[in-house]
């Protein structure tokens, strides 16, 4: 996720409904539509691969997406025994508009720390990959990308990457950049939405929710995703007083991760 800048920057102005006010959790919660899913159970969904563990490829444009809205399944898959890839598309170093702010000078350096505390409270051993393309402007690569994720799905049973219609440039970017590695390899892709739960509302006709599908995550599990929520400091607290540096996740909206199930689309 990033916040929002104070002016438009080229590629990085994230659209209106991400600035508008959130839906909130409570709207969610009360919707039976999201109970009604289909349930998916990730491990049994995966092809058997004689010889070795299936391997599952995790993309995040921002590293965090992938906690936010895949974590509890990466706890389950990993809990499983599924060999995971993690891939960075970007290091995040553009979520605050001030980015040699006290006390950590270096953002991407404290992403990339946070996100490795969330993984390890997530209870998976991944295979890091960090492309560190430009935060915010991944679109520009965005056929590059699909031919880094072609090559690095090859041996992949599944490729999980953020929703291509999440309304966050880059997290569209990557969402259509592993959907076209994905069709190429035959790989299937599920999407994860990331900020359509702020943006989007119960029954949302921009949602595609017959393709959506819900993954129950166990109390264990759940419990195992709060504690890395935990971890992305950066973003669950304001960064300093100044604007712009405010907490990008802040209760309300880390709500919506607090769930006792996970929502795919595939
Ligand atoms: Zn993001």
């Amino acid at each position: 996720m990033t916040n929002p800048p104070p002016d438009p920057a080229p590629g990085s102005w994230p659209a209106d409904p991400i600035r508008a006010p959130g839906t909130p959790e409570g709207d969610w919660r009360h919707w039976p539509g999201l109970r009604e899913l289909p349930v998916l159970d990730p491990p049994a969904e995966l092809p058997a691969t004689p010889g070795r563990p299936p391997r599952v490829l995790v993309v995040s444009a921002h590293p965090d997406d992938e906690v936010l809205g895949f974590g509890g399944t990466i706890a389950l898959l990993a809990e499983a025994g599924v060999r995971l890839r993690l891939v960075s598309v970007t290091a995040g170093e553009a979520s605050h508009p001030h980015p040699g702010v006290p006390p950590a000078r270096d953002l991407a350096t404290v992403r990339a720390r946070e996100l490795h505390q969330a993984l390890g409270r997530l209870g998976a051993d991944v295979q890091s990959v960090r492309l560190g393309l430009p935060d915010g402007r991944v679109d520009r690569y965005e056929w590059d990308l699909s031919a880094l994720l072609l090559d690095l799905l090859r041996d992949c049973e599944l490729c999980v990457a953020p929703y291509s219609g999440d309304l966050n440039p880059d997290h569209e970017a990557a969402g259509r950049a592993a959907l076209r590695a994905g069709a190429a390899t035959g790989v299937p892709v599920w999407e994860y939405p990331v900020w359509a739960w702020h943006w989007a509302a119960p029954g949302d006709g921009r949602l595609p929710w017959h393709r959506a599908a819900r993954i129950p995550l166990p109390p264990a599990t759940g419990a195992r995703k709060y504690d890395a929520l935990e971890c992305l400091r950066s973003l669950v607290r304001p960064r300093s007083d100044r604007p712009g540096d405010e907490a990008i996740l802040p209760p309300a909206e880390l709500d919506h991760f607090r769930r006792d199930f996970e929502v795919i689309l595939r």
